[in-house]
């Protein structure tokens, strides 16, 4: 194989060393987010609930000086009971006294229930604190390995660069940039095998005069249709 190939063929390799690094490096973040969202939802959820149980006090209070009004008003018309002249207005006194104790009756039992509800809210948060402090202390142990993988990575490419920038030195600018530009716009390899007659990218029929050309392995050959660089792969050398 001619030389400017053979490294163009180790460019890519480099290349792909950081591709894998990079794709690492994203999956490393995309964890770190999705325990962080996890954790955050937790966080909100708890707050949230926080917030109702406020707001359910402040009506609970409401409530409660509902109830003491009407205590008030039974305990002034029992009173009025004693000084009434007429058998009506006692009769409407007695039906007001029912009414406002059936009212009361009515407001205990609202907040009763309120109050139920507010023990199930306890509840309820104590159970998301508790998977949050888990969440929180499974991220805390992670934390460090991420950040040490995170680094090893970041690492990895820095040499990985210094590499490839040997490699690109040591080819012509036209065929650097050439590969450069290939690597750009594809996603993936550059350099590709031919097989058979086509094109180890694209995977089309190659004109007879290319397949030829990559053959004589005397100039770089690019794909009349994808533009990525071909080479002719060795024949496995046979055994015996
Ligand atoms: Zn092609």
């Amino acid at each position: 194989m001619n030389e400017k190939l053979s490294i163009l063929i180790e460019l890519q390799g480099i290349d792909f060393k950081i591709d894998n690094a990079n794709k690492c490096i994203e999956s490393i973040n995309n964890e770190i987010d999705l325990l962080k969202n996890v954790i955050k939802d937790k966080r909100d959820n708890v707050e949230n609930l926080k917030k109702e149980i406020t707001k359910n006090n402040v009506s609970k209070k409401s409530k409660e000086m509902e109830v003491s009004a009407v205590e008030e008003r039974i305990k002034k018309h029992n009173m009025e009971l004693n000084s009434v002249k007429t058998n009506d207005a006692y009769k409407a006194l007695v039906v007001e006294i029912e009414n406002d104790k059936k009212l009361k009756t009515g407001i205990e039992d609202e907040l009763l229930k309120m109050m139920e509800d507010d023990e199930k809210q306890a509840a309820n948060i104590n159970s998301i604190q508790l998977e949050l402090s888990k969440s929180e202390k499974e991220f805390a142990g992670k934390k460090t390995s991420f950040e040490n993988d995170l680094k090893k990575h970041r690492e990895d490419i820095a040499g990985f660069e210094e590499e490839r920038k040997v490699k690109l030195d040591k080819l012509p600018q036209g065929i650097a940039s050439k590969y450069e530009n290939i690597r750009k716009n594809k996603k993936g390899a550059a350099v590709v095998p031919i097989e058979k007659t086509n094109c180890g990218g694209c995977h089309r029929n190659l004109p007879i005069h290319i397949v030829d050309e990559v053959q004589k392995d005397k100039e770089i050959i690019t794909c009349n249709y994808c533009l990525r660089i071909l080479y002719q792969k060795k024949a496995d050398p046979v055994a015996g």
